[in-house]
């Protein structure tokens, strides 16, 4: 298959950040905006920073488009609501209201049952269970200054 060097692929990555003045720092790249939420409420950060890439065939970046949104949205502390954690290796499984609570279940089972790994799912507007990958490991997130 030919591809034209100008051929155009669209990425979009979600970083989350505190304030929007330069310099600052951001976190992430997250992959999907749920994933930049849970790490915007585990950060304390207050905007999600949503770009658009556009790559070349050969992958490099040759256009970039950020959007800043306010989280939580529209000033209202929403947060996330209705979560639910299953563990990966027994399959135990609860609802929480907020993700906190889901923070502190998974800490408890997880120190109770070494090598449990407890997965978080969020109940999407379209009433799917998406899971959020990578949801405990704040660490994994980089850091850049911009
Ligand atoms: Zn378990």
């Amino acid at each position: 298959m030919h591809l034209s060097r100008r051929m155009l692929r669209h990425e979009i990555i979600w970083m989350v950040c505190d304030q929007l003045e330069t310099p600052r720092t951001e976190y992430g790249p997250y992959f999907t905006r749920i994933e930049a939420e849970v790490a915007a409420i585990r950060l304390h950060a207050c905007f999600l920073l949503r770009y658009e890439q556009g790559l070349n065939a050969e992958g490099q970046i040759i256009s970039e488009r950020v959007s800043a949104i306010r989280f939580p949205e529209s000033g209202q502390d929403v947060r996330l609501t209705l979560v639910y954690t299953r563990c990966a290796s027994c399959g135990a499984a609860e609802r929480h209201d907020h993700l906190w609570q889901a923070e502190v279940w998974a800490d408890i089972h997880e120190f109770e049952n070494t090598g449990h790994k407890v997965r978080l799912f969020v109940r999407t507007t379209d009433n799917q269970l998406t899971e959020v990958n990578d949801w405990r490991s704040i660490a994994a997130a980089r850091e850049r200054t911009v």
